[in-house]
């Protein structure tokens, strides 16, 4: 049926005004609405008619596409699906509040869904992976292997059997929608919806797909590579995209997201990008100073300790940290020293460190020299 022109529609001249438009539809839509006609598919296709004529008209943009092309300009486009991005809310001023649910609900379920084939997106996935501390310091590629719903190839996202012959679909009668009587504002409404059974198609395979059973999706088992950037921190996450479920009837995929654990390390401890770890050096190096050999990310190298270190003293090396896992630099390692006291002397040792402690000053004891002056005075004042 040839569509008719949309200012015969709403019996507008093409020089007309916002106002005098809005107040030709509201006329018309109040006459040919559902409510005031229960049970009248022509008035409510009018009333579908009347609508559309105006969702273009009062667009100064669609407008001037129709002046210019016609109907035309909205081709392949129908009453639901090319006029998609109509605000609905511009009606409210019309007929009062809450219209958007409806209006969206006559024209395909929702300001902004599409009627006819509906897409499904698929759904997003997790997998949490373990890496060691050292994995995450410098990065990994981890290999992620699990299961997922996949497009079914054997009926290509039909549902049916290929050899077998299409037939109109049951449930929605071939029309791909299905509409049901809902409650709004306005009294009863006709709201409508993609056909669940044939997803909007209106036809369906006489026999279901051997493969999916009509499902349209199968579980299938896949290794996804993750490339670990240097730098991730415990609790991390990775988007791998499409990685995730197929929707069905061949809907977008979902993506995977991958938890990132990272194991506590024997040697190390991460302070943001900086690393952390205690040394033990003996007494006699913290007295006499020597080079003591160090773990860092690469493996180990030699720092020197100068001649009386103190206990707890830390060495910063620079840029030998973790690196940012967005590119900007480097921490730094931070050694801890701890002096490790010997324990367990024989009787040689034990007087030789006697004889060697008796050879000692106070200026060799400073710390211990100044808080026992500082004591004495005290004693003294009191
Ligand atoms: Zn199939
Ligand atoms: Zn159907």
């Amino acid at each position: 049926m040839a569509k008719r022109d949309y200012y015969e529609v709403l019996g507008v001249s093409k020089s007309t005004t916002k106002e005098e438009l809005k107040k030709a539809y509201r006329k018309l839509a109040m006459e040919f609405h559902p409510d005031k006609n229960p049970g009248n598919q022509e008035a409510e296709d009018k009333f579908k008619e009347v609508t559309e004529a105006y969702q273009v008209l009062s667009d100064e943009q669609k407008k001037a596409q129709y002046d210019q092309f016609g109907h035309q300009a909205f081709d392949g486009m129908n009453a639901g699906g090319g006029f998609s991005n109509f605000n609905y809310e511009d009606l409210s001023d019309i007929f009062g509040g809450g219209l958007g649910d409806m209006f969206g609900g006559m024209f395909g379920g929702g300001g902004n869904r599409r009627q006819g084939p509906q897409v499904h997106e698929g759904s997003d996935l997790r997998y949490d992976v373990t890496i060691t501390f050292l994995e995450a310091a410098k990065g990994c590629i981890k290999e992620a292997k699990y299961a997922r719903m996949a497009h079914c190839k054997t009926c290509k996202g039909t549902g049916g059997k290929p050899e077998s012959k299409e037939e109109s679909c049951p449930m929605c009668k071939g029309s791909g929608e299905i509409r049901k009587v809902v409650r709004s504002v306005f009294g009863n409404m006709m709201q409508s919806s993609t056909c669940p059974e044939c997803n909007g198609r209106g036809k369906i395979h006489k026999e279901k797909c051997s493969e999916c059973h009509g499902k349209t999706i199968i579980r299938e088992t896949v290794t996804k590579e993750v490339k670990i950037p240097a730098g991730i921190a415990d609790g991390q996450r990775m988007r791998v995209s499409q990685g995730g479920n197929a929707g069905p009837y061949n809907g977008t995929l979902g993506d995977l997201y991958v938890f990132i654990h990272v194991k506590e390390d024997e040697i190390f401890e991460r302070h943001d990008n900086d690393i952390i770890c205690e040394v033990p050096i003996s007494y006699f190096v913290a007295s006499v100073g020597g080079d003591i050999e160090i773990p860092i990310l690469d493996g180990t190298t030699t720092m020197k300790i100068p001649a009386g270190t103190q206990n707890g003293k830390v060495f910063k090396l620079k840029g030998k940290g973790i690196p940012d896992v967005h590119g900007r630099g480097h921490g730094d390692e931070l050694v801890s020293v701890f002096i490790e006291v010997p324990k367990n002397l024989n009787a040689t040792q034990r007087e030789s460190l006697e004889k060697f402690e008796s050879s000692l000053k106070g200026e060799n004891y400073k710390n211990k020299t100044n808080f026992f002056e500082k004591l004495k005075k005290r004693l003294k004042n009191s």
